[in-house]
């Protein structure tokens, strides 16, 4: 997926500050590691159906977050946080 398309697909501007702070990757208003729940919150409740929308740009922000940790902590595991940044995501629904 070309990562360009985030710019498409980023969440308008407002409730947003529970946003990431870069490179650290922990959240701006209350300093815990990004997306914290009420991140999670504001992007579930933003996005609302459109599910894939809201993966493109997660996975977008955990490729660049993956970059920045890494060179801080050497020894990052990607599954780690892929599990964090895409993880907490409920399930597909069954059927539309
Ligand atoms: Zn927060």
């Amino acid at each position: 997926m070309p990562a360009t398309r985030a710019a498409n697909v980023a969440p308008t501007a407002h409730c947003r500050d529970h946003v990431a702070s870069r490179p650290t990757w922990r959240c701006r208003a209350c300093g815990t590691a990004w997306p914290c729940g009420r991140a999670k919150r504001d992007l579930l409740a933003e996005y609302g159906t459109r599910r894939t929308d809201l993966l493109v740009y997660l996975a977008t922000l955990w490729e660049e977050a993956l970059g920045h940790l890494t060179e801080r902590h050497p020894g990052t595991d990607p599954a780690e946080s892929h599990e964090r940044f895409l993880g907490w995501l409920p399930p597909r629904p069954p059927s539309r």
